[in-house]
């Protein structure tokens, strides 16, 4: 069996490249058809995540120019990992598997006959894994990689230096579809659904316009919320750290409790004042962090859309 399969290219601002990647990718698609490897009903999918330049122009007269083209406008921004997701799930059974790249195909697209290959050996969820990044600058291969360090550290089962380049079965799909948080972080979610999994590795290639819509702002946005959607990790941080204070405070205790005994009477303003502000600064602390984790309660408990689809074309 061919398998038909869903291409899904989330694009944010992305009308310097788009016409670019789309016409590598229409290539390949053709080669993999050719081939038989991919059914000829496959599709791929831009999905539009807000973008303010022209890239919606772009989709819809690729749209209109391709059959195989299917565009998906978000009504706004709602962030690469909800673009991922609204063209997955407005999809949702219709294919036999999905395949998610990012738009300037940093992400090598030639590595896509393997995943389809593995995936018609069985495996439900193939990961692309970027084993170069020499591409990268140091810069952003320290962030990225020291990410997926302390992700590691704190138990969160990702796979090392997998981004969002992936396959993934309709039958996973529809399990992914059963996970309603609105932080969603799919790096992270994946692996926990099981299933035969498998990897492809490839080196992490330049991009060739446009620039980098992942600012070390965003990014480390980004890994925050990975961090506290999926591991209670920082919060054990701080039953440690008040532990190590309640020590010293008792240590501190015995001091002057010994001070007394030894005869010296006038304590100084200091040893008043900087415990004072020691343990009301780390209560402090204390109660932000457990704020944080208060705070994706309160925006889990909501339960509002992740996304909104304003329009899909070319169906
Ligand atoms: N992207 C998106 N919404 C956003 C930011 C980015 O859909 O809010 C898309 C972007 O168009 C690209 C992919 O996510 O297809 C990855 O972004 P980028 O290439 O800028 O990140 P980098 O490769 O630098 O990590
Ligand atoms: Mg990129």
């Amino acid at each position: 069996m061919t398998p038909k399969i869903l291409i899904i290219l989330p694009c944010y601002n992305e009308e310097a490249i788009l016409e670019h990647s789309n016409s590598e990718i229409q290539q390949k698609v053709k080669t993999w058809s050719d081939k038989n490897l991919i059914s000829h009903e496959s599709k791929l999918l831009y999905v539009n995540d807000g973008s303010k330049d022209k890239t919606w122009a772009i989709i819809e007269e690729l749209a209109s120019k391709f059959d195989n083209v299917l565009g998906l406008k978000l009504s706004k921004n709602f962030g690469h990992q909800n673009a991922v997701l609204a063209g997955h799930l407005s999809f949702n059974g219709q294919f036999d598997a999905y395949i998610s790249i990012d738009a300037d195909l940093q992400d090598d697209i030639r590595v896509i006959g393997e995943m389809i290959e593995k995936f018609n050996n069985g495996a439900q969820i193939v990961f692309g894994v970027r084993d170069d990044r020499s591409s990268d600058s140091f810069f952003k291969r320290f962030t990225a990689e020291s990410f997926y360090s302390i992700m590691k550290k704190m138990g969160i089962p990702l796979v090392f230096n997998h981004a969002d380049f992936r396959l993934i079965s309709k039958r996973a799909l529809s399990e992914l579809a059963e996970f309603k948080e609105a932080n969603m972080f799919l790096r992270g979610i994946i692996p926990t659904l099981g299933f035969k999994s498998d990897k492809v590795f490839y080196k992490r290639l330049e991009r060739k316009a446009g620039e980098s819509k992942y600012p070390l702002a965003k990014m480390i946005k980004f890994a925050w919320g990975g961090i506290t959607s999926f591991s209670i990790y920082p919060m054990r941080l701080v039953l440690w750290f008040g532990i190590f204070n309640f020590i010293l405070a008792v240590l501190l205790g015995l001091y002057s409790l010994w001070s007394l005994i030894a005869g010296h009477v006038v304590a100084g303003w200091i040893s008043t004042v900087v415990p004072m502000a020691y343990f009301s600064g780390s209560t402090m602390i204390s109660i932000g962090l457990i704020g944080e984790y208060v705070g994706k309660i309160y925006e889990e408990v909501k339960a509002r859309p992740r996304y909104i689809v304003e329009k899909i074309i070319g169906q």
